[in-house]
């Protein structure tokens, strides 16, 4: 059977040994995938060989995937979210082990008291586990079918975040109290590097996006490790991708006399003040934030903002309106690279999560 594929991912699967060809070949024929979860199952496969040392047929034995395949009560667009909840559960076996009913598991602890307002409340002090990276460094966006992809590539530099926002989808992601406790951060940094040149090298064909924003925040602990020094001086030296830092922090002081030759973008995600009080805990507020995007502006590094998640509060035309008249008064029109919107990502079984993690939140009703 002809197979669909990315050039890359018919690539990655070259170099893969008879059986484990056979064994990819065999999934993506009994599931039916398209290109792009063709790209995302490969992706999956190839790293979690690697991080479990296991053929990639051996993991495709493992019984639940195998029940999955073979039951005949589910369609195939469940069995395609279940063994991708399965992969992720074996790449992160430390964080995923939520209860795929939502429930709230053992040890888990408010990290709002029920006595104080939201406003007043510290976020919990986060314990940081450093870990080696062990599979990718980078993953693409998976995209979606049938919808232009945004090309994003995602650098996987860490797990959680020290900031709890009420709408984080990472809470959907990591079991509640590893959440509430742990933000894992992969110091083995000299091997993502090498990755990283390595695709800098080699990849000449498009222009890309690549951040480190997606499983925590960009900045928030970015001295313990390093990394943003690093990856701002490598991108410096080519000049057909972009790095972009996503921030709800201010930590960018650090970062502010490198050489970054126009390769760098620094973005922060904005909300109403009134939203980012209530629901961003720990995070900067929007003053502060416009204030650290003016300095890495006079730095000369790009800018964008990101108003992400758009929420429906009272009042919503005003107050976002309201953001977008501070913005200019931080930071000229020419200064700003681009201005994106994002819609909530809510899987239904955040709503009871959320509901025991922020009892106090005012606008948890507002928000799902
Ligand atoms: S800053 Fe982003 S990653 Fe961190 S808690 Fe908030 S939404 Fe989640």
């Amino acid at each position: 059977m002809k197979h669909k594929l990315y050039k890359e991912t018919a690539k990655h699967i070259k170099r893969l040994k008879p059986f484990e060809q056979k064994a990819l070949f065999g999934i993506i024929e009994s599931l039916e995938l398209g290109v792009n979860f063709s790209r995302e199952f490969t992706d999956y496969l190839i790293d979690l060989s690697k991080i479990l040392q296991k053929p990639i047929q051996n993991i495709l034995k493992t019984p639940e995937i195998q029940d999955i395949l073979k039951s005949e009560r589910l369609p195939r667009s469940r069995k395609i979210r279940l063994i991708k909840n399965l992969f992720f559960q074996m790449r992160y076996p430390y964080i995923s082990t939520y209860n795929s009913h939502g429930n709230v598991g053992q040890g888990f602890m408010p990290c709002q008291s029920s006595k104080k307002p939201p406003v007043s409340v510290k976020p919990k002090a986060k314990q940081i586990i450093f870990a080696k990276q062990k599979g990718k460094w980078m993953k693409r966006c998976p995209g979606t079918p049938e919808h232009i992809c945004c090309n994003y590539l995602v650098i996987n530099n860490g797990m959680g975040c020290p900031f709890n926002c009420t709408y984080c989808y990472l809470q959907t992601y990591m079991n509640q109290s590893s959440f509430d406790r742990s933000v894992i951060l992969y110091d083995n940094i000299d091997t993502l590097l090498k990755e990283l040149k390595t695709f800098l090298k080699e990849e000449t064909n498009g222009n890309f996006r690549i951040g480190t924003g997606e499983f925590t925040d960009s900045l928030a602990l970015d001295n313990k490790v390093g990394l943003s020094e690093k990856l701002i001086k490598l991108f410096a030296k080519q000049d057909k991708h972009l790095l972009e830092l996503k921030t709800k922090s201010t930590n960018i002081d650090h970062l502010l006399g490198l050489d970054h030759k126009g390769k760098t973008i620094f973005s922060w995600t904005l909300n109403p003040e009134i939203l980012i009080r209530g629901d961003e805990q720990g995070t900067a507020s929007l003053k502060d934030r416009l204030k650290a995007a003016k300095r890495c502006a006079e730095a000369g590094y790009k800018i964008s903002f990101h108003f992400d998640p758009l929420i429906h509060i009272a009042n919503w035309e005003e107050e976002y309106q309201r953001v977008v008249d501070q913005i200019f008064d931080y930071l000229k029109e020419e200064d700003l690279t681009w201005i994106s919107l994002g819609a909530l990502r809510f899987l239904p079984k955040q709503k009871p999560i959320v509901e025991n993690r922020f009892p106090d939140s005012t606008r948890k009703d507002e928000i799902f």
